[in-house]
């Protein structure tokens, strides 16, 4: 029987999907399911969150009062309190902790999804004992944390890491991206997002249809369409990257999200940054999966 005191109830809120987990004491999880994100209902959001906890304490009755812990794909700004910078574009805006603790009837913590995903993956996972890692999600939206000495980096005003809106580094003037939803084009998210890949594979195929793992299947089969769509991006994300390695030299670099599954990534995307770095003969950062 796992230990059933000291349990955390986690959220992890994404743009396609809201997941909740129950640890016991020791890390382990008890349970877990999940539920698709209501993109456009701030109302939907906040009934769909509780009906999750409804479940997850019906399950687990003794998560009863357990502490509540929220990564979401956002920032909240350190005047307002509300939620800024989400792709989840109905937070935008909202008090997502005081309205939370209402439905839930509890304290709630909360924090952007990248830094989380760091924060975790230096205390127990692929970034233990890293003096400086990055943490990069790469979902539906696209973002990153800082951790240094095994503690997560959050900055002055809570952006470190927040990567994803900025341009993307184009060297040669090629990439046009998509708008984004922030309001600008071309940024990085609109390049390296899940959904990204996906048209992209849309667009070499002149109208095929795939999902992520399907994509990865095809590769993984020979299929040249697909193997150049994923050789693309890769060199793509390495020249993202490049970036934050010039700036951050990071002994580990863990991604996340829906396309971190894609095994071949991890063998293909050192030689990618080396290949937009200055110094690309040094050592290059561990590329990780996060665990
Ligand atoms: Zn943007």
């Amino acid at each position: 029987m796992p230990e059933r005191r000291g349990l955390r109830i986690g959220f992890d809120v994404g743009g396609t999907k809201i997941a909740i987990c129950v640890l016991d004491a020791a890390g382990h999880s008890v349970f877990k399911t999940e539920a698709a994100t209501p993109r456009d209902s701030y109302t939907g959001f906040l009934q769909a969150a509780a009906a999750l906890l409804h479940q997850a304490r019906a399950a687990v009755p003794d998560a009863q009062g357990a502490s509540i812990g929220l990564g979401i794909p956002g920032e909240i700004d350190v005047f307002s309190n509300t939620v800024k910078n989400a792709n989840s574009t109905c937070l935008i805006g909202e008090n997502i902790e005081i309205d939370l603790e209402r439905v839930f009837g509890q304290e709630v913590r909360i924090a952007n999804d990248a830094q989380c995903l760091i924060a975790s993956e230096v205390h127990d996972g692929a970034a233990q004992g890293a003096a400086v890692a990055f943490g990069v999600i790469l979902g539906t939206g696209v973002g990153g944390g800082v951790a240094v000495n095994g503690e997560p980096w959050r900055g002055s005003n809570r952006l470190a890491g927040e990567w994803g809106h900025n341009p993307f580094p184009d060297r040669d003037g090629e990439q046009t991206g998509s708008p984004c939803y922030c309001g600008r084009n071309n940024c990085i998210e609109t390049v390296l997002s899940g959904p990204a890949l996906v048209a992209a594979y849309h667009d070499a195929t002149a109208g095929e249809n795939a999902l992520l793992p399907e994509i990865e299947a095809m590769v993984a089969a020979g299929d040249p369409v697909a193997r150049e769509v994923l050789s693309t991006y890769i060199d793509k994300l390495g020249q993202a990257l490049a970036t934050v390695v010039g700036v951050l030299d990071p002994e580990v670099i863990v991604l996340g999200g829906g396309v971190s599954s894609i095994g071949t990534i991890y063998r293909e995307l050192p030689d990618r940054v080396a290949a937009h770095m200055f110094h690309s003969g040094s050592s290059q950062p561990r590329f990780r999966a996060a665990s």
